[in-house]
Order: structure tokens, then sequence, then C-alpha cells
């Protein structure tokens, strides 16, 4: 029986010796993008796509040229090709982007938040006349968020600051960037007002809070959020990402950053229980689809088309988090 019991012993240590040479699989590009592929399932297609598959600065690209910046020229491209019409989505969080980009309006028991505003073409028919058809005043605007100082969140900016009073909110490396441009920039430039640094902001408007987290990475000031909305009453938990493809210079301290930064997200996403998971770009999240889909009667028991669940939140932290890593070891 002890003879027993020594060779069990031994075999154990044998199985552990044995697992600890062989070690883990070795971490390569492949397989993380093999693991970002999985965690991405269908949920996240077009954003694995654009982040693992086919990243933007793969071709030595990432500076002013890049896709989402601040056009030299003021392009105006055919109404027909982005106009999408205003949508109430939740009790409390309504539909006012265009086609591509998305613009939130978050209403609480003290006026209303705007999270993201557009390039500046599409400001004023969005989010000023939109809030309009809503029913909603735009006086009521209190804060706009920008979750990154590019022309496609943030030409709206200045607009909604000069002619409503509304905070403007913004990383401090954002900020700077911002304040850099020319008068003459497109939606022109808005004076400084909240800046967040690494340490985020807790911004409280009535009875609503967002938590701010810094995740530096699409560039160096990017914020992202945590917000409540309703459904019929009952409140979710979203997590805003608030800046995504690879279009910043293809270095590896700054795919680094942007790792880091989805890890932050993850922790966060799992301590506040987040079940809906958006971004600022409809073909990331599916945004128009989901406003549109949110307008048609469910069945009993149905979910909202942006519900889903805890897990599947944190998947799409893995996937982005593993694509970085991946872009990282491949840019060493
Ligand atoms: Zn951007």
């Amino acid at each position: 029986m002890k003879r027993h019991l020594v060779v069990t012993a031994m075999l154990a240590i044998a199985i552990t010796f044995t697992a600890s040479a062989q070690g883990p699989a070795p971490v390569t590009p492949e397989s993380l993008v093999a693991a970002a592929k999985r965690a991405a399932g269908t949920d996240y297609a077009g954003t694995f796509v654009r982040i693992c598959v086919a990243p933007d600065n793969l071709g030595g690209g990432g500076g002013g040229a890049a896709r989402g910046a601040a056009p030299v020229a003021r392009v105006v491209p055919d109404r027909a090709t982005w106009y999408a019409r205003p949508y109430k989505v939740f009790d409390n969080l309504y539909f006012i982007g265009t086609r591509i980009h998305s613009s939130w309006a978050l209403t609480t028991s003290d006026g209303i938040i705007v999270i993201d505003t557009l390039f500046d073409y599409a400001s004023e028919p969005e989010i000023v006349d939109g809030l309009t058809t809503l029913g909603l005043n735009p006086r009521n605007i209190k804060y706009v968020l920008i979750s990154h100082a590019h022309g496609d969140h943030d030409q709206g900016a200045a607009l909604l600051q000069s002619r409503y009073g509304a905070k403007i909110v913004m990383g401090t490396a954002d900020w700077d960037s911002t304040l850099q441009r020319p008068a003459s920039a497109p939606g022109g430039v808005p004076k400084r007002d909240i800046a967040v640094g690494p340490e985020g902001l807790k911004l409280t408007l009535g009875d609503t809070k967002v938590d701010i987290i810094a995740t530096p990475g699409h560039t160096p000031g990017t914020l992202s959020y945590f917000f409540p909305v309703k459904d019929a009453g009952r409140t979710l938990t979203v997590a805003y990402a608030g800046g995504t493809a690879f279009n910043f210079p293809r270095q590896a301290a700054n795919f680094a950053v942007y790792r880091d930064s989805q890890r932050k997200m993850s922790e966060v996403a799992e301590a506040a229980g987040a079940t809906i998971l958006m971004t600022n770009h409809t073909e990331f999240d599916r945004a128009y689809d989901r406003a549109r889909i949110a307008q048609l009667p469910r069945a009993a028991g149905e979910k909202h088309p942006y519900e889903t669940d805890a897990a599947t939140v944190l998947r799409y932290f893995e996937m982005s988090g593993n694509c970085a890593e991946a872009q990282r070891l491949l840019t060493k």
C-alpha cells in the first residue's frame, strides 16, 4: 500500500515535470491570430479582418493620410451614401450617426451627453436635426465625449460647443493634437475644455454615470466608456471601445500600448458586468443594422439586438488584444 502511494507520487511528479519541461505552446503571431479568430467568432468578424487580417498600417502607412484622419481638403460625399435617419435604440440612448460612423445621445435627468460627433458635413443633419426629429432639444446637450481626435468622430465638437455651450471631453494627448489644427480645419477647432489623463474620469450628469477609461493605442488620447442603458426599464451596461483600427505608426511600442489598453478594458468590462459592446464605426458593431432592428417588435423573452452576454463582450477585448500582440511580434 505504502509502495503504491510512493509510485503514485512519483508518477505525479513525473507528469508535472514533463508538463513544465514541454512548457506552454510558444506564442507566435500565427497562434495569436488563431486565438483572435476564435475569440471574434462571427460577432466581431469585421473588426477581426480589419485589425488581424489586413491591418491598415501593414503597408508602412499610419501617418496623417491614414483612414479616419482629418482630410486635407473638405470633401463632402454624396448624402445618399451616408445619411441615416435617427433612431431611439434604448429608453435612454439614441442613434444619431451616419451609416458609417456612430454618434449617440445618452439622455439623463439633467440633459444630454453626446458621444462622438461625425465629420462636419454630417453633424448638423444627423446630430442637431436628428435630436430635434426625435423630440430632443439640442440645447440640452451638456457634454460631448470625443473617443479620439480623428475627423470622422470630432469635427462636430466645435459646433456643439459654440452653439449650445456643451463641454467637450477628450483625452489630454488628443486635445494637444486638436489644438494644433488650423482654424480653417473642417468643423473648426473647439476650445480646450475637459482633458482626461491616464487615470480616466468618472463623469456624472443627473442620474447617469459614465466611467471614462483612458485607452491609448489608436491615438495617444483615445478614450473608451462604460455607461448604463435601459431596455424597457432593465439596466444593462455598455462597453464602448473608443478606437479600433491600426492606422498609427507601425512600431512595437505602439502595439504594446494598444494591447495593454485592451487588457484594461477587459478587466473593467468584467468588473462592470458589461453585456453590450459598442464601437464608433458601424462596421465594427453593426450599429446601423441594430438601430433599425431595434425598431421592430420583439417576441416574448427576445433580447434587445444589442444585448449579448458578459463572455461575448470579453471576447472582443481578447480578440483586439491578441491582434495587437500579433502585430507587435511581427514588428520587432
Ligand atoms: Zn480613428
